[in-house]
């Protein structure tokens, strides 16, 4: 199959052309057809699926032979990274159309945005600011004829759902198509989806299972010996782009700067930075110029690059959805990836919960030539054991041959032995 199939408008397929798309990902086969039917959608999608591209050609081939100058479509994500990635996308794919897409988000000037709203036929908008503009009159929604609400789950996770019920409220309902797109369904999305759609089409890839382009492993260690880990993981492995996660924004924060003492090209992305310093950690981290991008759940959302090798998941998420949403940063659009992540004795239960959404038993591995047993040093540096300080990294060692070191001491005393696999064969090939 490829995109000629969608008999889609010259202009929008030739976008589709210049992104370098050549067969439709397996969500894009099944609801662009539905789209440019006309039909509501629900996407059950996790990111990496080329979900954005399912919605945003049917829409700029709605739109192309409409009137313009006025807002057709309305796409509502929870974060300004995806909100941007979203609009990167129409431009990228509109390009040949001349539709104007403006995107709305807050933490930055209004008047700009003001401005880019007086001539876009498609805003893509985070729902506070977009409020905020409804509210200022800045925006006018009432001739819309696509709404999307995409990465609801998130958008519920983030206490926007109030938001979302109000802004539907100043939108035309009678002629209007609406998708929502979700990695998950729960309750609450379910309840919003037979609120808002009508009629709608299911269109279901893969909802729990990560993408198979990504294998995972867990590696076992004592809380305090995750960052030595993370840097001995580092020096063994051949990485291209690596995304590494944290639980809080201060750890983001902290372990961006370990990471750079210890030679790494490496930055961190959290939600206490500027939109400007936000930004630049996210243009660096694509340009290569930062090999690593430390980041919190809520900053990576939505964050779109392409050679994404490693996901490292420094601390274990809170649910298997932020799990499957984490590992869908690597292994994008048929591209392979590992996901890695640190695990301690009190994550046992969320190990549970992760093999139960993903189906099976993700794989355990532990590093040959690493002090498991280190014990935690309580001057200097609290957070490091001395016997695995880190030496500063100028060249990547070649990776050396691994046997299976598994320890029945401290962080390994839950694991199951039969699970559990010497350290990490398939990225030293
Ligand atoms: P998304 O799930 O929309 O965030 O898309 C994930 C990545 O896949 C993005 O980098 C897209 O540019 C890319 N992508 C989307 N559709 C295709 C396609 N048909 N072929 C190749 N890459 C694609």
């Amino acid at each position: 199959m490829n995109f000629k199939t969608f008999s889609l408008h010259p202009a929008v397929a030739e976008g589709a052309t210049e992104a370098g798309y050549i067969t439709p990902t397996p969500i894009q086969e099944k609801a662009i057809p539905e789209v440019l039917k006309g039909h509501d959608v629900m996407g059950l999608a996790q990111t990496g699926t080329g979900k954005t591209a399912a919605f945003v050609l049917p829409i700029l081939n709605r739109l192309i032979n409409g009137p313009r100058n006025q807002v057709g479509a309305l796409i509502i994500a929870p974060t300004r990274e995806l909100a941007e990635q979203i609009h990167g996308e129409i431009k990228t794919l509109g390009r040949q159309t001349r539709l104007r897409s403006a995107v709305v988000y807050g933490g930055v000037g209004i008047n700009p945005q003001i401005q880019d709203l007086k001539r876009a036929d498609i805003v893509v908008a985070c729902p506070g600011r977009l409020l905020d503009h409804i509210g200022r009159r800045t925006v006018d929604l009432s001739r819309l004829d696509v709404l999307v609400i995409d990465e609801a789950d998130q958008m519920f996770d983030m206490g926007f759902f109030p938001d979302i019920r109000r802004i539907l409220s100043h939108v035309p309902s009678k002629k209007r198509q609406t998708l929502l797109f979700s990695a998950t369904m729960p309750k609450e999305i379910r309840r919003l989806a037979n609120d808002v759609l009508r009629n709608p089409i299911t269109v279901q890839i893969g909802i729990t299972a990560p993408a198979d382009t990504v294998s995972h492993a867990l590696f076992p260690v004592a809380q305090h010996l995750k960052t030595a880990l993370l840097i001995k993981l580092l020096g063994n492995t051949q990485t291209g782009s690596v995304l590494v996660f944290t639980r809080t924004k201060h750890r983001a924060k902290s372990l961006g700067e370990k990471l750079s003492k210890a030679g790494y090209r490496s930055t961190s992305l959290q939600g206490n930075l500027s939109q400007g310093r936000r930004q630049a950690a996210l243009n660096g981290f694509r340009s290569g110029e930062y090999q690593i991008l430390v980041a919190t759940d809520i900053a990576a959302r939505g964050i779109d690059v392409s050679n994404v090798s490693h996901v490292i998941n420094y601390d274990i998420p809170s649910t298997p959805e932020a799990y499957i949403h984490r590992i869908g940063r690597t292994g994008r659009a048929e591209r392979s990836g590992d996901a890695f992540t640190l695990v301690t004795k009190e994550d046992t239960q969320m190990v549970r919960a992760i093999n139960g959404a993903i189906g099976s038993c993700v794989e355990q591995r532990t590093l040959s030539d690493f002090n498991y047993d280190a014990p935690l040093v309580s001057h200097g540096n609290k957070n490091q054991a001395s016997a695995n300080r880190p030496r500063p990294v100028v060249q990547r060692r070649a990776p050396k041959p691994r046997t299976n070191n598994q320890s029945s001491k401290g962080a390994f005393a839950f694991l199951s032995p039969k699970n559990t696999k010497p350290s990490d064969r398939r990225s030293n090939p």
